[in-house]
């Protein structure tokens, strides 16, 4: 099959053949109709996680398609479903996956990153009856592929790790893929939202996609004190969708007394893991922090039926879609922060 293939890391990727996957006993081959070009992507390419990654590899954890053929042992999945593969899969054996939460798993199951994934025309995915997720027919795969990363992050952070209740005032920092995300969701929740970026394009996605407000926090000078006014007092919940010291700091600051935080952006090389927090204000505020990882897939009934209904719409945030040859040169370009929206391969 045909692969782009990441051999080197900040080198293009290379397109060449490379042998068709195999679906194992409990797995299952999808034939790759979209992926989306994920920030972690970047980040893995660019060797921000070292040691991460065993190259060469080929990247791709954004995947809806087509079952192509499954092991032995699968039963919920037969060859011609249409899927979507959520990245963060469990082995199905450990006590986080025995607890419903394999995005926890000790052993994860992610193609894209600890397997190979979507840049190619074929992805493996093991214990599919546990990884796989179907798609209903009124999701395009080029508008679900987000489903499988960034749209259901978003989804699991504000239902789950941090829930919005309606008429609260959410602010997103980060109006990248994952950022719009939670912009788009928060608003179907019922929310105020606020997003907050240094790029106007984005912000004006945002708006488009729901925002109530939008602050430039370049132009804002100190974007917390724009979003206390705003708010008149602070938001209910703050979401970092970046990962770099200000925007964790800022969202957190953004915040009014008991305010929820929940983290979803991962931080680049240059912080390594760690982003100082303003612990004494978190302390005097009874500010809640929490981390929010993909989503298990058994929870995605609510989200599928939400976009099913036309009540969410990922769709709406790709802005571009690409043949595979072209994936390696989105990659590349990511490292200027100016893409807008979803980038999505969509021709093998
Ligand atoms: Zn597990
Ligand atoms: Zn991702």
């Amino acid at each position: 099959m045909k692969a782009a293939v990441l051999e080197a890391y900040n080198q293009p990727l290379v397109i060449r053949n490379v042998p068709d996957p195999e679906p194992g006993r409990h797995g299952a081959v999808v034939k790759v109709e979209a992926n989306g070009i994920c920030r972690s992507d970047w980040h893995a390419w660019c060797e921000h996680w070292p040691g991460f990654l065993t190259l060469p590899h080929v990247l791709g954890h954004e995947i809806t398609g087509i079952v192509e053929s499954v092991g032995p042992e699968v039963t919920k999945f037969k060859p011609g479903q249409r899927v979507v593969v959520p990245f963060s899969g469990g082995d199905g054996h450990c006590v986080w996956c025995q607890a419903g939460l394999p995005n926890l798993c000790d052993n994860p199951v992610v193609p894209g990153f600890r397997t190979w994934g979507g840049f190619a025309e074929y992805a493996a995915v093991d214990k599919a009856d546990l990884n796989l997720v179907a798609l209903p027919e009124e999701v395009g795969f080029v508008a679900g592929a987000g489903m499988g990363c960034r749209f259901m992050t978003a989804f699991h952070a504000l239902t789950d790790r941090a829930p919005v209740r309606a008429g609260e005032w959410v602010v997103v920092y980060g109006c990248g893929g994952v950022g719009l995300s939670a912009v788009e969701i928060a608003h179907a929740l019922g929310a105020q939202v606020i997003g907050v970026d240094i790029d106007d394009a984005k912000l004006e996605l945002a708006r488009q996609i729901g925002a109530t407000a939008v602050v430039n926090s370049k132009a804002a000078g100190d974007p917390a004190e724009a979003i206390l006014d705003l708010t008149g007092g602070g938001a209910h919940l703050s979401v970092d969708a970046l990962g770099i010291a200000a925007t964790c700091r800022d969202a957190i600051r953004s915040l009014r007394k008991r305010g929820r935080h929940v983290q979803i952006g991962m931080t680049t090389g240059e912080q390594g893991g760690d982003l100082p927090v303003p612990i004494d204000h978190i302390i005097g505020n009874e500010i809640q922090l929490s981390g929010s990882k993909g989503m298990p897939p058994g929870h995605y009934d609510a989200m599928l039926r939400m976009v099913a209904s036309g009540k969410l719409d990922p769709g709406r945030l790709v802005s571009r879609t690409v043949p595979l040859e072209d994936a390696g040169g989105v990659l590349a370009s990511m490292g200027s922060f100016d893409t807008v929206g979803f980038t999505v391969i969509d021709r093998f």
